[in-house]
């Protein structure tokens, strides 16, 4: 569904990334791990037509999508959930998830707005039950889901997500870890950056590890998971 082939890409003249190439299978979920700076966010941000690639291609659903912009990818179905989630803090909850319905239009589900409400708010009550309540006043964990939500609005069907766990209490983490698998489920392919790295390979078919702008490692979320050099230098070295 989604093929990044040697990819780099930076900022004012500098690379971050180095031919970066990983490939996001149709129904999966896909890890892509590694330190701080080692240009994760770089890469999704590249994906989404945030930030242009110096080089290399990018293909969605067999199309050649490089430097397309933001607006027309997420019509394609690609939808981009940053680490800083955008929110608008003044507005309520359901008019932040309001804003994301622009692009619902596309041709996975053909899903219409109550619709779309009704899947987001089975995913994460808590939003039903604060719907109306400004998005600033929500906690971290609140502010995640409905970042998250938001993104789910205009009926993706790949969702790149920057860091779900960031910030959050550990049984929140959980919990949204949770509705990554039930929207896996419902048939949404999710590219998943985390620096949670166990249950993030956990619940991932595939997995990449980037350092320093280069994928060094890939397989399943398992094989990464359990190399020993992921054990060393990502979990501590139990
Ligand atoms: P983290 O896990 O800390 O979010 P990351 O792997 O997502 O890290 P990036 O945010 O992609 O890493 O950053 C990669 C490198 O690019 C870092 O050295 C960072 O300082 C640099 N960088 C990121 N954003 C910018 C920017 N807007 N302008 C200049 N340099 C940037």
């Amino acid at each position: 569904m989604l093929k990044v082939k040697n990819v780099s890409a930076g900022y004012d003249g500098i690379d971050v990334l180095h031919e970066v190439s990983l490939n996001v299978n149709e129904g999966e979920i896909v890890s892509l791990v590694g330190l701080n700076g080692a240009g994760k966010s770089t890469l999704l941000k590249t994906i989404s037509g945030i930030l242009p690639a110096k080089k290399g291609d990018i293909y969605f659903d067999d199309q050649k999508v490089t430097n397309h912009s933001t607006d027309s990818l997420v019509k394609k179905g690609m939808v981009h959930v940053p680490e800083s989630r955008f929110l608008f803090p003044a507005l309520s909850v359901k008019e932040n998830l309001l804003l994301g319905t622009a692009a619902k239009d596309n041709k996975f589900r053909k899903l219409k707005s109550d619709e779309l409400f009704n899947f987001v708010f089975d995913l994460f009550p808590v939003l039903k039950e604060r719907s109306s309540q400004r998005a600033g006043t929500l906690s971290g964990g609140e502010q995640q889901m409905l970042a998250i939500g938001r993104g789910l609005m205009s009926n993706p069907k790949l969702l790149l997500l920057d860091e779900p766990s960031l910030g959050i209490a550990p049984i929140l983490v959980e919990k949204i870890f949770e509705s990554l698998l039930m929207l896996n489920k419902e048939g949404i392919t999710i590219f998943l950056v985390e620096q949670n790295v166990s249950i993030s390979l956990d619940i991932s078919h595939h997995a990449y590890v980037l350092d320093l702008g280069k994928v060094i490692m890939s397989g399943t979320g398992k094989e990464v998971l359990n190399n020993p050099q992921t054990q060393e230098v990502y979990l501590g070295g139990f």
